[in-house]
């Protein structure tokens, strides 16, 4: 499959279509009307957040259903601005995507402040925390470059300083297994990031918290106003449950796939440098800077060629200027103008990584000549 766009969304994965189907076509009533259809529909809900929680971890009763990630996101600071005294303080990694960074300083305007991340685009463990910092928010792993961040030991020292710990796991979870992921105080999840519909996610929240995301209805125990789109949270459930099973098998298939690409790649096209080269990173993904040429003539080169990839970001696509990512680890923007991120998924095969370098190689030789 010519498909190298997976971070930006995925293909639907037969058991979600299966599962939104079935859902739309035979329960598709309101979980909250008063009658039978009804409270089939509520019902199947309800096991939908249990299987959610068995997979992910925790009681059924701390996942709210969500339009995604960005509403996940911005409901925990909102939540945040709404319970904590005046001057509390909140620290957001410096390589967040835009629902947490501009969340953050929407809500704690000059009392947001940024962890930096070092070169390798991890956050360090934070030393010191003031007593005002409420939350702390660092994601699970990046969108652009892949590289996992080292959020088990980070929300254990979060903790231990008396703020809460939030993790946006949007890009791990169905790549990888959860593990210790419940123990962060505030989870986000995103349906189509592991193939589930698009417009659905979740959020984890800690057990006996006052959370309101949405004002209105008493959905969701009353964390979450508006009607649920169950064939949307069921696809989505079924779809992390099919990528679960899949994980521990093939994880090290993916990871030397992977491999291949990059050791292609550098033969291809020399003097490129493979960004998060040598650091745990997401086994899908492989930002790189190419030595020359900017990053929209090489998506197009490679959309020519039936190949979808990407500059970065998917939300970024059509602002001037580099990565936010790539700036805060330190790379230049001439460089970062020439970003291009790659990103396969569970169906790509070594083929389709082959094929891709071989593109990436024909391109090279249409930009330079
Ligand atoms: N967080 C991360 C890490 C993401 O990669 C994305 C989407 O790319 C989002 C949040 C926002 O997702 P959505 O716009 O689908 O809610």
């Amino acid at each position: 499959m010519p498909y190298f766009d997976y971070n930006a969304t995925t293909p639907p994965h037969p058991a979600a279509l299966a599962a939104w189907r079935e859902t739309a076509e035979q329960f598709w009533h309101n979980p909250s009307s008063p009658y039978r259809a009804a409270a089939r529909a509520h019902a199947l809900m309800e096991e939908a957040r249990e299987q959610l929680a068995a997979l992910v971890g925790g009681s059924p009763e701390n996942y709210v259903f969500t339009s995604g990630a960005t509403e996940a996101n911005n409901a925990v600071f909102a939540h945040f601005a709404k319970s904590s005294p005046p001057g509390a303080q909140v620290v957001v990694s410096a390589i967040e995507h835009p629902s947490v960074l501009e969340a953050a300083s929407y809500w704690f305007p000059g009392r947001t402040h940024l962890w930096e991340v070092n070169p390798r685009g991890t956050a360090p463990p934070l030393q010191m925390l003031g007593r005002e910092v409420v939350l702390v928010s660092v994601q699970a792993a990046n969108n652009e470059t892949g590289v996992l961040q080292p959020w088990n030991e980070n929300a254990i020292r979060v903790q231990a300083a008396g703020a809460r710990y939030h993790c946006d796991a949007s890009q791990w979870l169905g790549k990888l297994a959860p593990g210790k992921l419940v123990d962060c105080d505030f989870v986000t999840g995103l349906g189509h990031k592991f193939g589930g519909p698009k417009g659905v996610g979740f959020l984890k929240i800690p057990p006996g918290c006052d959370f309101h995301g949405q004002r209105g209805g008493e959905q969701e125990h009353n964390h979450r106003a508006g009607t649920e789109n169950l064939p949307a949270i069921r696809a989505m459930v079924a779809a992390l449950a099919a990528r679960s099973a899949e994980l521990e098998t093939r994880q090290a298939e993916w990871e030397r796939a992977r491999a291949g690409f990059e050791t292609a790649l550098l033969s291809a096209i020399p003097g490129t440098v493979v960004v998060g080269a040598g650091i745990p990173r997401l086994w899908n993904t492989v930002m790189f800077l190419p030595p020359r040429h900017a990053n929209t003539r090489w998506v197009a080169a490679l959309d020519r060629r039936g190949f979808q990839i990407s500059t970065g970001s998917a939300c970024a696509t059509g602002h001037a200027g580099p990565s936010h990512v790539l700036a805060a680890m330190g790379v230049e923007a001439e460089a970062a103008r020439r970003a291009v991120r790659v990103s396969g998924g569970w169906e790509t095969t070594v083929a389709d990584w082959a094929a891709l370098a071989k593109a990436l190689s024909e391109a090279a030789v249409e930009l330079d000549g």
